[in-house]
C-alpha cells in the first residue's frame, strides 16, 4: 500500500452549501463510502489496517483533511481547546440547543478502518445535508469528531468528550505512553492544555447527542439485522485478584504438601467464567491478565496477581455478579492451602440512552424499511461520557464477523449507508 494522503478532492466540493426545498433529503452513501475510504489512508498500517493514535501525527492530518473537506463545501470548521473538531453550518443558531452527532476519529494500534470514523465520515454528511436543505429544526446540528476517544498514545480515553462535559482531571499532567507532554501535540492540533476547561459545553447547550457507529459485535450479523438501537453501554468493573501460596521446589515437595497459587487461580478463572457463562448473573466476565512468581518450570508458583472484569447493561444485575465474584474469592480463600484477596479498582455504571431518542432512531429505521433491534453496547462510547450533559442515541450498524479493533474490521457498504440514512433521519425528526 501506498501512503500518499488524498488531497480534497473536486466531488466533494462539488457546489457550496446552497438552500434547496427538498422535502425528502437523503445523504449520498457515495460520499459517506468515500470519506470513510479515504480517512483510512492517515495512519494506513503497513500490516493492515490502520494505526492513527490520538494526537499522533496522522491523527492530526486525518483532521486537517476532515476540517479542509468541511470548509470546501462551505461549513464551518473550529478546534476546541482540549482538540475536539467542530464542524457547524454557516450561520449556526446560537439561541436553540445543538443537535450534536460525531465519534472519533482516532484508532487503536493496528486497529481498523471502521470504529469511530464511521461515525464521524456520516456526521460531517448528514451535517452537509442539513445544510443544503431548509428544513425547519428544533435544534442547531453541529457535527463533532472527539479527540483521543482510545487513548492509546496518551492513555486518557475520552479525552475529548470528557472535556466536553467538563470532567477532564489534571489535564495539565497529560503525557504519552513515554512519558512526553500533551503539551505540544496539542498546540499543533490547534488546541491548548492551559483552556481545557474552556472545551466544556454550557448546561443545556446540547439537547440531543446521537452517535452512530459500528456494533463491534457478531449480533446484528447473526440476527440479520441492519440496525442496532442501543438502549444502554453496559457497565463494567474490573478487579485485582491476588493468591498467595507458598514457593517451593517442584521436584521435592509432596503433591500432599504443597500451596500452589497457580492451580488455585486456575479455579478462581473458571469461577469467574461461570459467574457469566453458566450462572448468567452478568453479560460477560473475563479474566484477562495472569502473571505467575517465580513464572519458572521447577518451582511450585508462590504468587499469582489477576484481572477480572465484569460487564452488563442492568447495574443491579452487575452488581449481583460482583458480589458473586468476591463470594468464589473468599471461597478460595477459605479453602485454607492459598491467601486469595480481591478488590474492585475501576467501576462503571451502566449509561442507558434516553428512550425518547431510542424512539426516534426505530421510527426512522421503520421509515426506511430497514430491519432493527435494540441490543446494549458491550464497547464503551463517547456517547456514555456525554451523557452526563445530554440525552443520548446511539445506532449500530453490523460488524463482519463480529470482527473490530483488527485490521480485518469491516462492515456491508449497504449497511454503512444505511446507518447514515438513519442518524439523518432521526436528526430531521429531532
Ligand atoms: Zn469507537
Amino acid at each position: 500500500m501506498t501512503s500518499t494522503p488524498p488531497a480534497v478532492r473536486s466531488p466533494r466540493s462539488a457546489g457550496n452549501v446552497g438552500v434547496a426545498a427538498d422535502p425528502e433529503p437523503r445523504v449520498d452513501g457515495a460520499r459517506v463510502l468515500r470519506t470513510v475510504e479515504e480517512l483510512a489512508w492517515f495512519g494506513a498500517d503497513e500490516r493492515g489496517g490502520v494505526s492513527r493514535l490520538g494526537f499522533s501525527p496522522a491523527d492530526d492530518e486525518a483532521r486537517r483533511y476532515l476540517a479542509d473537506a468541511a470548509r470546501e463545501v462551505g461549513l464551518v470548521p473550529t478546534v476546541d481547546p482540549a482538540g475536539n473538531l467542530i464542524v457547524r453550518r454557516p450561520g449556526a443558531r446560537t439561541d436553540v440547543p445543538a443537535l450534536l452527532m460525531g465519534s472519533h476519529l482516532d484508532s487503536v494500534s493496528n486497529g481498523g478502518r471502521l470504529d469511530g470514523a464511521y461515525g464521524v465520515a456520516a456526521a460531517w454528511e448528514v451535517l452537509r445535508v442539513l445544510a443544503a436543505h431548509d428544513t425547519p429544526l428544533r435544534y442547531e446540528p453541529v457535527a463533532i469528531a472527539f479527540a483521543n476517544e482510545e487513548g492509546s498514545l496518551f492513555p486518557y480515553p475520552f479525552w475529548g468528550s470528557l472535556a466536553v462535559v467538563g470532567q477532564l482531571d489534571n489535564p495539565e499532567d497529560a503525557t504519552d505512553v513515554n512519558g512526553a507532554s500533551l503539551r505540544r501535540p496539542l498546540r499543533e492540533t490547534g488546541g491548548d492544555l492551559d483552556r481545557t476547561a474552556e472545551a466544556a459545553w454550557p448546561p443545556g447547550s446540547v439537547g440531543a447527542y446521537l452517535e452512530l457507529h459500528i456494533e463491534q459485535g457478531p449480533v446484528l450479523e447473526r440476527a440479520g439485522v441492519t440496525i442496532g438501537v442501543v438502549d444502554a453501554v453496559v457497565g463494567r468493573t474490573i478487579f485485582d485478584l491476588v493468591v498467595t501460596g507458598r514457593q517451593n521446589h517442584a521436584g521435592t515437595t509432596p503433591m500432599d504438601g504443597r500451596a500452589d497459587a497457580l492451580t488455585a487461580a486456575a479455579r478462581l478463572v473458571l469461577a469467574v467464567e461461570s459467574v457469566a457463562r453458566d450462572r448468567k448473573l452478568c453479560a460477560v466476565a473475563t479474566v484477562g491478565v495472569l502473571t505467575i512468581e517465580p513464572g519458572v518450570t521447577n518451582a511450585v508458583p508462590g504468587l499469582v496477581r489477576m484481572s477480572a472484569e465484569i460487564r452488563d447493561n442492568r447495574a443491579d444485575r452487575l452488581a449481583t455478579a460482583e458480589a458473586a465474584v468476591l463470594a468464589e474469592v473468599a471461597r478460595v480463600d477459605s479453602a485454607g492451602e492459598v491467601d486469595a484477596t480481591v478488590r474492585a479498582v475501576t467501576r462503571f455504571g451502566p449509561v442507558p440512552t434516553e428512550p425518547a431518542l431510542r424512539d426516534v432512531i426505530t421510527a426512522a429505521a421503520r421509515e426506511l424499511g430497514l430491519s432493527h433491534r435494540t441490543m446494549p453496547s458491550g464497547a464503551g462510547h463517547d456517547a456514555q461520557i456525554i451523557a452526563a450533559i445530554a440525552p443520548i442515541g446511539m445506532i449500530f450498524v453490523p460488524s463482519r464477523g463480529g470482527v473490530s479493533h483488527a485490521p480485518d474490521e469491516d462492515s456491508d457498504d449497504a449497511h454503512l449507508i444505511a446507518g447514515a440514512e438513519v442518524l439523518l433521519r432521526a436528526a430531521l425528526r429531532l
